[in-house]
């Protein structure tokens, strides 16, 4: 293996991890990548965030945020789903990068060092973790969300790799331009894209989840799909409205047409079949474009009301942090806790 890379240590980083009941392997990842970030020689945190998680999760999130001083538990007031869980946790993080990862062990955190010397030495903002192979998926998911990232792209304009989950290192500026939309119809690799600056990756092996289960289904992918294009583009309405110009010159047309006949004597036919064609066609549109009304005009009320993202209930392990960076210590002592003084996360 090659040798580490030197990182100062005055860099603060700070990892973050979304969790659901994920009781059966959790403490394995936290200890692997307390053992990453403590090899790395920088300061840094690690904040997991308890999204409702059902098992017990949360009482072994805070043993082990009682037995280790870097590590911070976040726990929501309810599930929200990964993509909050996720903003959560990026909202609070202090470090100067920040790495967001999965909990379960999919996303390697001995990636970590590449991934920040990668963005150091290349000055980059953003490097993510592309998957070459993503072992125990089936071919149907793996096409359907290629089909996905494609829809998306062509929606939107917005380059989002195909082979890139959400495991990433951020700088800073570019972890603030994330935190800094707030919209509720969140996906945050479309967000990831459209805040742009400079992108780089590395690869990896993505390996099959170790325990527990994915939470992934085709319904929450349709969810998704449906958000990066209504929430993303406005394009639909831009081809509805071309339709529709096109179509009412076409109707005017033939509404002339048959006024000319009638005027010029022309024996008027039955005509029902061609009646019920323009009915069905008309109709046909009318829904079509009623349909992709209704989605926007769900995304605008959500987006109206304005509403904090998410609350958080409690906070464990959370330092008062005092720079230069956190040296780990062990506190065989009774668990910290430290009520969360009313943050407003909104
Ligand atoms: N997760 C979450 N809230 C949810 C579902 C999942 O925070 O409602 C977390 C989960 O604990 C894991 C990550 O999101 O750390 C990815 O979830 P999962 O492994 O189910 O997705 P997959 O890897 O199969 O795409
Ligand atoms: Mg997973």
């Amino acid at each position: 293996m090659a040798a580490l890379p030197t990182f100062s240590s005055q860099l603060v980083l700070s990892v973050v991890a979304p969790v659901y009941n994920e009781a059966a392997g959790i403490t394995a990842f936290v200890e692997t990548a307390l053992h990453t970030l403590k090899s790395m020689g920088v300061g840094y945190e690690l904040i997991l965030v308890n999204d409702g998680s059902r098992d017990n999760s949360l009482a072994i999130m805070q043993e082990l945020a009682s037995q280790h001083s870097n590590v911070r538990v976040l726990e929501l007031s309810r599930n929200y789903g990964r993509e909050i869980a996720m903003t959560a946790g990026l909202d609070a993080a202090i470090g100067d990068y920040a790495v967001i990862m999965d909990s379960d062990l999919q996303d390697p955190p001995q990636l970590i060092p590449a991934m920040l010397q990668k963005l150091l030495t290349d000055q980059l903002d953003v490097v993510y973790a592309a998957r070459t192979s993503r072992l125990g998926e089936s071919w149907l998911k793996i096409n359907s969300s290629r089909l996905f990232y494609w829809l998306a792209a062509q929606a939107s304009g917005l380059k989002i790799p195909d082979n890139a989950g959400d495991f990433r290192v951020f700088s800073r500026r570019a972890l603030n331009a994330v935190n800094a939309m707030k919209e509720h119809n969140r996906y945050l690799k479309m967000l990831y894209a459209y805040a742009g600056f400079r992108v780089g990756f590395v690869s990896f092996d993505r390996a099959a989840r170790l325990t527990g289960e994915s939470s992934y289904n085709y319904q929450k992918l349709i969810d998704a799909a449906l958000d990066a294009i209504f929430a993303f583009s406005t394009k639909p309405l831009r081809w509805m409205s071309l339709l529709s110009v096109g179509i009412s010159g076409l109707l005017l047309a033939y509404a002339v047409g048959v006024v000319i006949n009638k005027l010029q004597g022309a024996q008027m036919v039955e005509g029902w079949a061609s009646l019920m064609l323009m009915m069905s066609l008309m109709f046909s549109l009318m829904f079509l474009f009623l349909g992709l009304m209704s989605e926007y005009l769900g995304r605008i009320l959500t987006e109206s009301k304005n509403r904090p993202l998410y609350f958080v209930r409690e906070e464990f392990g959370s330092s008062h942090f005092v720079a230069p960076p956190m040296v780990e210590t062990s506190t065989p002592t009774a668990p910290k806790k430290h009520q969360s003084k009313a943050r407003n996360h909104a």
